[in-house]
């Protein structure tokens, strides 16, 4: 907890001064304009990866970048979704997963989720993940095929959720596909429909 204080001390002797006009600006105004879906691994840190500043990202954040797919039994995520799209209204969503991602190595590899009831729970949210990279070209790394096809199958479940159906048909909001990779710092974006990907930035 110590190190966190002193975080915090740094931040507010150190950084905040010099974005002291745009906090300001932000404490009445809240207009980002990117929805971005991440996994909560440590190592993932949306604003740092696209050098975005305070009030630019809506981040949700859960275990390897699920979206659960719209039920009316609304929860946490759909939530966020929701008012990100329809009241927010982000011009962009992007789902973005990440190298060595320990949830879907857990699938990959078959681990015992029998101790983790509620993470083998939540990770059914990843069934068509993982029935997408069963179908993957053999020879392709388990985990970095399920990494990839996870993402493909969160913007589909993104896409059915109603606002998101409602700001697609009024073409207000563009869906995007990412894989961020740790140890380079590369992100590659993935066509949705081919599968394939490129890589984001030089
Ligand atoms: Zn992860």
């Amino acid at each position: 907890m110590q190190d966190l204080a002193a975080g915090i001390a740094h931040f507010q002797r150190g950084v905040f001064p010099a974005k002291a006009a745009r906090f300001q600006h932000l404490a009445a105004t809240h207009q980002p304009s990117t929805l971005f879906i991440s996994c909560s691994d440590a190592r993932v840190i949306p604003e740092l990866i696209t050098q975005s500043e305070p009030g630019e990202l809506f981040v949700i954040r859960t275990a390897g970048n699920l979206v659960p797919a719209y039920a009316p039994s609304a929860e946490g995520v759909t939530a966020s979704i929701e008012y990100a799209v329809a009241v927010l209204g982000v011009s962009d969503i992007v789902v973005c997963g990440h190298s060595a991602c320990g949830a879907m190595t857990a699938l990959a590899d078959g681990h015992d989720l029998a101790a983790l009831p509620a993470m083998a729970h939540w990770l059914r949210h990843a069934d068509a993940s993982r029935a997408r990279a069963a179908c993957a070209e053999p020879g392709t790394d388990k985990v970095s095929a399920l990494v990839r096809h996870n993402v493909i199958a969160q913007l589909a479940n993104l896409a059915t959720h109603p606002c998101v159906i409602r700001a697609l048909a009024a073409k207000t909001v563009t869906l995007r596909g990412w894989v961020y990779d740790i140890p380079t710092g590369a992100v590659d974006q993935l066509d949705p429909v081919t599968g394939r990907s490129a890589a984001l930035a030089a």
